[in-house]
């Protein structure tokens, strides 16, 4: 055998040992919240992928969308049909008229819909999409927002995203993805597409 497949062996080794020991060490089952934030694509796209993922292995789930964003949603019109219950933030966002009474309005309205979700063992996960701006803006107590999270049934995962998450939403996350905004097509004058953006 040459040296350099000896060493590539021996390092596969090593590596399956790690990788081996690590899966032996994450025994605890439970669910998690998975935090998914920072400024690049895919925040939205990939909470809604554990959506489907726990709905194709027969789970229920459910979804708050706080910032209702372009009224068409191509995640939405898939999963509701497939008996996943949507609660959207009434009146949208108001970023333009800065409506903040309203903005609050709404925010306390769909929040009774998370807390339902977030007390109800039936489901395995709820997606909290654009969760982050709603503290951030102190829309909703924080506090209250972090209980619930905390009080979930225990087999319930919570998936929250948005830009900016405040620190008390890392610290509650078990696990962290900040995605990075290394190129967005929209800089080069790409517009947003139907099916890729939403
Ligand atoms: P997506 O819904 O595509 O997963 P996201 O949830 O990560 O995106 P948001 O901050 O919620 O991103 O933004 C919503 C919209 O803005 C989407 O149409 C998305 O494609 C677009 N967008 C996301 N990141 C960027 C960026 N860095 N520059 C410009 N537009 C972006
Ligand atoms: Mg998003």
């Amino acid at each position: 055998m040459s040296d350099k497949n000896e060493k590539h062996i021996s390092i596969s080794q090593k590596q399956k040992e790690k990788v081996d020991s690590g899966i032996a060490r994450a025994q605890e089952e439970r669910g998690i919240v998975l935090l998914i934030t920072g400024n690049g694509k895919g925040k939205s796209t990939a909470g809604f992928g554990v959506v489907s993922r726990s709905v194709g292995h027969g789970y229920k789930a459910a979804v708050v969308q706080f910032i209702k964003g372009k009224w068409d949603c191509g995640e939405r019109n898939l999963l509701e049909r497939n008996g996943v219950p949507f609660s959207i933030m009434s009146t949208g966002f108001t970023w333009d008229t800065q409506d903040r009474e309203a903005d609050i309005a709404a925010a306390e309205e769909v929040w009774k819909d998370a807390l339902q979700y977030l007390s109800d063992p039936q489901y395995h996960v709820v997606l909290l999409d654009e969760l982050t701006y709603m503290l951030g803006f102190k829309y909703l107590e924080k506090q209250d927002v972090i209980d619930a999270i905390k009080n979930r049934p225990k087999e319930q995962s919570v998936v929250i995203t948005g830009r900016g998450a405040v620190t008390e939403l890392r610290e509650l996350a078990d696990t962290i993805s900040d995605i990075q905004d290394t190129k967005h097509a929209y800089k080069s004058g790409i517009k947003a597409r139907k099916g890729i953006d939403w």
